[in-house]
């Protein structure tokens, strides 16, 4: 029996099981029980990529929160930046609120840092980050990533939500390309 799976003629293996994951979703949600004792944060879930990290730490969030789901929508731009990334869905007042913004996984940290600089207009009382993965060699904005489940190597990874051509979101490990 083997472990490996292929997608797009690329070869994958298991690189984090769903036990691992699950209990690591489970302490990165006590630490927010911990933080936001008391408040009302509200999580902003960036899909597709975030949906089953959403729905899995969010069982384990105790207290009121909020959650909302967006997604960025890309389109290139004719300015000198390229493509540019428009936050779409979010139709509630954020003003002084405690955001909690939920991605699958933090790269070069350009998405974050537009996503971060899209939210700040909105006039939350506070910003944090908490992603399912983090590239930290890959990382070139200068953002501040609070809550990371895992630091993992530049390679590129699907499952758990991620995808590569829009398969493999529903695998319940992350795996790695080989
Ligand atoms: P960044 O803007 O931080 O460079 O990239 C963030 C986005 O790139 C993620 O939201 C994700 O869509 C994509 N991405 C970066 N690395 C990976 C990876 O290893 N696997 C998958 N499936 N997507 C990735």
């Amino acid at each position: 029996m083997t472990n490996n799976i292929e997608i797009a003629d690329k070869q994958f293996e298991i690189y984090i099981n769903a036990d691992v994951i699950a209990k690591r979703v489970k302490e990165i949600a006590s630490a927010l029980n911990h933080d936001f004792s008391g408040k009302t944060p509200v999580f902003i879930s960036v899909l597709n990529g975030a949906f089953m990290f959403t729905s899995d730490l969010l069982k384990h969030v105790e207290g009121a929160c909020e959650v909302h789901f967006v997604k960025l929508s890309s389109y290139s731009g004719t300015g000198s930046t390229g493509e540019v990334k428009q936050l779409v869905g979010l139709n509630t007042d954020l003003s002084n609120r405690d955001v909690i913004i939920l991605e699958d996984i933090v790269d070069t940290g350009l998405t974050m840092k537009m996503l971060i600089g899209q939210i700040s207009t909105m006039h939350p009382s506070s910003i944090s980050v908490c992603t399912l993965l983090l590239k930290p060699d890959a990382l070139v904005e200068d953002i501040k990533v609070n809550y990371a489940c895992f630091e993992i190597p530049e390679k590129f990874v699907v499952g758990y939500g991620l995808d590569l051509d829009g398969i493999g979101r529903n695998l319940p490990h992350i795996y790695q390309i080989i």
